[in-house]
């Protein structure tokens, strides 16, 4: 039986707290107690000092411009370190049960989702009666639309990374419990509900609960969301295998659920049910297992073994490093979800282990992408350590422009022409009404700067130093034709702004992260998808990136492609895998991890990180 320490180790906590000066100290620091370090508070749109109380005693804190439970949750849910197994639910009101959590350790093992509830405790009735009402009614209305019992839908609980993944949730909410209990019962988690007790608050004005205006608000917004999730439910029937697991156990009867078989996606020469954790493919090489990938009629896997098509690895060529995710912007179509306040950025001593792995490979092209990657505080160690490999002959800056204007970087753009790096830089249009409303405000004029400076330098003027420009979508539609893209781009732009350039690389939008979010809320990610699929192109297949490109993050983790890196798709042996722990000579022919966002390569002229692909056979 796991102990307390050993589940506080594998276990992000997240405490969504708005406005909780008062209380989210003693809280964080209680749990430090117990033993859990990595706490993360995401406060949103507070007016108090929560952040400063929730760093001071040693919380990670993000700051949200938002309010919404479920998007604080959401935040806390995203960019999860890749050796946490566990999110644990916290409130930042003193309201929960801390000493439940070693029930907690104890049923890890066996559950995916270990839900708190308060009616199951001794002290129930010290619930006031519209929470008590409130939590009969709508787990009474899960019972009958879903035919699966829940007990309370209270706050405190903690989940399997790999299975709130599989959720894909989309409340941002009060209904964000509601959903994530629905959706685990629809993808058959493994759940159990143990007593826990609720205290008042012990400081500060009850936010929810305490007003009857705030309990109907709550209770409005819940059964609105069992009401959006039951139309789904119709709309989208629930896949057979969770038939099996009607019930949701509790800590005493357990265990009453039939054991839930993992999901994995498999590659086209694997069929489903052949996988398991840590299976070793035939070619004794990791499968990978992804998350949340569907393997219906229409999953990307299904559709390339339908038309008879492989996908594996050839021979590695170029290797892709993302530095990090601190960037100057946060543009809305970020498939990073970069920006200014993130933390995550490569080390000199990771720099230094990546560099060591390189020397031992033939590996002729180094990209590097961010984030911007120039903000990272050993750019320049790194680049000098990548210029004195003598195979190294490209080295590629994915830049985004404006932060060559940065206060504090007026050394990069001398740097970068004199260390002949190769520039990829994103320009989503030639006119600033679109690249302004994809990358914020005044960014339009900064790139103008930007890219009048490089080419002051020699960039875009002469061969030894290319300049290439990126343009992606600013709608949920795919790239038009890139060739014809290009002639207006270097018209208008040298027509304007006297800027020359080499190539424009068109590149489809993928649905993950930030844009998938942006497609979400407006309504747009179904049709996008659909968009995607229905313009496969099978010819795409055989210049797909991840066949001669190695992914690897800013902790030295190995992925096929930076996209699958931001979904967490790490190669595994049981074990994830770094680049260091990879023989490169090994990698002919292994096994691609696959997800439906893989649709976004393969549609209409294809799409990588160097533009469209068939186009760029006929080197247009
Ligand atoms: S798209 Fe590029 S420039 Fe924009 S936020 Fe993401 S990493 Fe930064
Ligand atoms: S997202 Fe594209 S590059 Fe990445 S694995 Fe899928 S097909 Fe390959």
């Amino acid at each position: 039986m796991p102990t307390l320490d050993a589940f506080a180790s594998q276990t992000l906590v997240i405490i969504p707290a708005h406005n909780e000066e008062e209380c989210v100290g003693d809280v964080v620091r209680r749990l430090r107690e117990i033993g859990f370090q990595r706490i993360r508070v995401v406060e949103n749109a507070s007016r108090d000092r929560t952040a400063q109380r929730a760093a001071d005693a040693g919380a990670e804190v993000i700051s949200h411009p938002r309010a919404g439970y479920g998007l604080a949750c959401w935040v806390g849910g995203e960019e999860v370190p890749p050796d946490v197994v566990w999110l644990l639910y916290c409130n930042a009101d003193a309201s929960d049960d801390l000493d439940a959590l070693h029930r907690y350790a104890e049923l890890a093992p066996g559950h995916d989702l270990i839900l708190g509830c308060r009616t199951m405790a001794e002290d129930r009735h010290a619930m006031s009666l519209p929470q008590r009402f409130g939590n009969w009614l709508a787990p009474f209305l899960i019972r009958v639309i879903w035919g699966y019992r829940f007990r309370d839908l209270g706050p405190q609980r903690a989940i399997r990374v790999e299975a709130y993944r599989r959720l894909e949730m989309q409340d941002r909410g009060f209904g964000w419990t509601v959903e994530m209990q629905v959706r685990a019962a629809e993808e058959g988690l493994r759940i159990v509900e143990i007593p826990v007790r609720t205290y008042p608050r012990p400081a500060g004005q009850q936010k929810i609960s305490g007003t009857i205006r705030g309990t109907l608000m709550a209770g409005t917004i819940i059964l609105r969301t069992i009401g959006q999730l039951a139309w789904r439910k119709k709309r989208r029937p629930i896949p057979r295998r969770t038939a099996l697991a009607r019930m949701v156990s509790t800590a005493s009867d357990e265990p009453a659920l039939v054991p839930h078989r993992p999901h994995f996606m498999t590659t086209p020469h694997l069929r489903e049910g052949e996988a398991s954790q840590d299976i070793i493919s035939p070619d004794a090489l990791p499968l990978q297992q992804v998350a949340g990938a569907k393997t219906d009629s229409q999953g990307f896997a299904h559709v390339l073994s339908q038309r008879g098509l492989t996908l594996r690895r050839g021979g590695t060529e170029i290797l892709q490093i993302n530095t990090g995710k601190l960037c100057n912007l946060t543009c809305v179509h970020c498939h990073v979800n970069a920006g200014p306040k993130r933390k995550e950025i490569i080390t000199r001593e990771t720099i230094d282990r990546i560099v060591a792995w390189l020397e031992t490979t033939d590996i002729h092209t180094v990209d590097l992408t961010g984030g911007a990657p120039e903000m990272i505080p050993d750019f320049r160690y790194f680049i000098q350590r990548l210029r004195a490999l003598p195979q190294v002959e490209t080295i590629i800056d994915r830049c985004n422009l404006t932060i060559l204007l940065e206060p504090g970087y007026e050394w990069a753009a001398q740097f970068i022409a004199q260390h002949r790096l190769k520039i990829v830089a994103s320009m989503p249009c030639y006119e600033p009404a679109n690249v302004n409303a994809q990358r914020g405000d005044g960014v339009f004029d900064a790139s103008i700067r930007a890219l009048q400076v490089l080419n002051r330098l020699g960039y875009g003027r002469s061969e030894e130093l290319p300049l290439d420009l990126v343009y992606n979508p600013n709608g949920a539609f795919l790239p038009p034709d890139q060739a014809e893209l290009e002639a207006d781009y270097k018209r208008e732009l040298k027509h304007h702004f006297g800027i020359d350039f080499h190539r424009l690389f068109a590149i489809t939008n993928m649905p993950i992260a930030r844009y998938k979010s942006w497609l979400k809320n407006n309504g747009k990610l179904d049709d996008y998808m659909d968009l995607l699929r229905t313009s496969f192109n099978p010819a795409a297949v055989d210049r797909l990136m991840c066949r001669n490109t190695l992914s690897i993050g800013w902790q030295g983790e190995v992925y096929d492609c930076d996209f699958n890196q931001q979904l967490g798709m790490q190669w595994r042996n049981g074990n994830p895998l770094s680049v260091w722990d990879i023989d490169i000579s090994a990698l002919d022919s292994r096994d691609i991890a696959l997800g439906d966002h893989c649709f976004g390569c393969t549609a209409g002229s294809g799409s990588s990180c160097s533009g469209a692909t068939l186009q760029s056979l006929s080197g247009g």
